[in-house]
This record gives structure tokens, sequence and C-alpha cells, in this order.
């Protein structure tokens, strides 16, 4: 069951996935307070959204289905307005830039196409997203009266990965490439850093997670952990991070990463 409480959150590539059980667990475990729960997808009427479609039918009070495709600035825009009618002066509290992609080359057999579109929705997608959602998290954070920061306040969640550590780089480097994933999660990690110290006085929290290796699509079969595990463990850590943790780079069970 999780126990974070925001009044209402986004969560980006919410079809499938951990965005698809990120929007399960907290429709399932919510709090009396949780109003909104807006589950963002490219295709919501294609195929690969008929579960997402099937949970927002069980949750219809608490779930909407909108169409985001993050690598897409008019897309994110006509996002960004339809949650401002949604949620009026009380803003968004919560952003969890979830969607990715990955490119398992290296520096030798990766194309100049592919490292464009790792970086363009793996790090532009967040970044334009965040822009363009800032009035509906200052609003939130106008809105909170409380002190201090939080998930349940106003948060930008960006799903990042330990692939995006240098430090760890030399370890796992032969055994799993991916050199553009690599280099845009790095670049979404400086980028949640920057942005931490950017809107610090606006009480906005900035953090990144890395989800562990997750049987997902993206994860394969011999992934370590379920998807349930995994969410379980980011909203127990989302629940828990105050100013303190404001920049930080943690994995699912809240232990510190380096970079
Ligand atoms: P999946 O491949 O299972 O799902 C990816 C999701 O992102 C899908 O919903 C997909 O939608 C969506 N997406 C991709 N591009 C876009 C876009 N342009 N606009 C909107 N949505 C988009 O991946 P995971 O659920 O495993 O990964 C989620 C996040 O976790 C990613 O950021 C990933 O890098 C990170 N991560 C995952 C790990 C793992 O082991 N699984 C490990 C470390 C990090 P669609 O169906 O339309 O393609």
């Amino acid at each position: 069951m999780a126990a974070l409480a925001p009044r209402s959150a986004l969560i980006t590539g919410a079809n499938r996935g951990l965005g698809l059980e990120l929007v399960r667990q907290m429709a399932e475990g919510r709090s009396a307070g949780t109003r909104h729960l807006l589950a963002c997808c490219r295709h919501p009427d294609g195929p690969r959204s008929e579960a997402l479609q099937e949970l927002a039918k069980r949750h219809p009070e608490v779930i909407t289905v909108l169409q985001l495709d993050t690598t897409d600035l008019s897309s994110i825009q006509q996002c960004s307005q339809q949650v401002g009618s949604l949620l009026g002066s009380g803003g968004l509290n919560l952003l969890i830039n979830n969607a990715g992609i990955i490119s398992h080359g290296t520096m030798q057999t990766t194309s100049p196409e592919e490292m464009l579109a790792t970086f363009n929705t793996n790090v532009m997608g967040p970044m334009n997203v965040t822009k363009e959602f800032l009035p509906h998290l200052r609003a939130a954070a106008a809105a909170s009266g409380t002190a201090g920061m939080s998930c349940s306040k106003a948060a930008v969640i960006n799903i990042s990965s330990v692939l995006g550590s240098i430090d760890i780089t030399a370890q796992s480097y032969s055994a799993y490439p991916a050199l553009a994933y690599r280099i845009s999660k790095v670049a979404l990690n400086m980028m949640t850093a920057c942005a931490a110290q950017e809107f610090k006085q606006s009480d906005i929290l900035f953090a990144v997670l890395h989800p562990g290796w997750v049987k997902t699509d993206m994860g394969g079969e011999g992934a370590e952990i379920e998807a349930s595990e995994s969410v379980g463990g980011m909203l127990r850590v989302m629940d828990s991070l105050t100013e303190k943790q404001n920049g930080a780079f943690l994995n699912y069970k809240g232990e510190p990463l380096s970079w």
C-alpha cells in the first residue's frame, strides 16, 4: 500500500511498465486526500494502452487518462492546458517524469539518429514537460500553506538509472554498453541537480530515482525485481523526501547513489 498522499499527481509513460504500476499502486493505496491521478501516454486509444484504460475504468473517480507525447511540444502544451482546467488553483503536487526509451549500442554502433532520439525522449522530454507544467507546480506550492518541501506539496521526480552513474561505468560498461542511454541519463541527472537549485526558492523539490533492474519491456524477463517491488519502494522513498533530499540521486530503497 502506498502511503504517499499528494492531492494530484501526473505520470508520463503510464500505459505500461513502471508507469502503469505507479498509477495502479497510487490508485489502490491512495489516501483520502488524493483526488487526481493523471495518467499520460502517447496513444490513449491504442492497443498498448488497454491495461491503463481498464485500470482507469476500475477507478474512474481518481484516474484520468490524458494524451501526452513527451517529444512533442504541442502535445505537452495541450496536456498542460487540460491539467490546468482539471486542477484549477490547487495546482499539480507531483510530476513523475517516467517515460523513457533505451538504446543498446556502443560508441561504434550507435547512429546519430539513435543518439538524438534517445536524448530527445530521455532529456528534452522531461525538461519540456517540467517547463510546461511549472505554473501548476508553483500553484500547488503556493496553495499548500505549509513550510518546507515534499512530494505531497510540489515535486518533480525524474526516473533515471544507475547506468547514469559515471562512477560505475568501469564495472558495468562491457556487460551493458547502452551508450546513448547512459549519456541521456547522466544529462537527466544533471538537469535535475540544476533544477533543484533553480526552483528551491519556489519550494519545488526535485530528485532522481533509480527504480532497480525491473522486469518490464525495457528491463527484460531476466531482470532482478518485479515492477510491484520497484514501485512500492519508489513510493515509500517519495513519501520520505523533504528539502534535505532536494537534488538527490537515490535508488528505490532510498539509498544514495554516486553520480
Ligand atoms: P518500458 O519500456 O516498459 O515503458 C516505457 C514507457 O515510456 C512506455 O509507457 C512508453 O510508451 C513510454 N514512452 C516512451 N517514449 C515516450 C514518449 N515520447 N512520450 C510518452 N511516453 C513515452 O520501460 P520501463 O517502464 O521499464 O521504464 C520506465 C522508466 O524507468 C524509464 O525512464 C527507464 O529509463 C527507467 N528505468 C527502467 C529500468 C528497468 O530495469 N526497467 C532500470 C532503470 C531505469 P509507449 O507504449 O507509447 O511506447
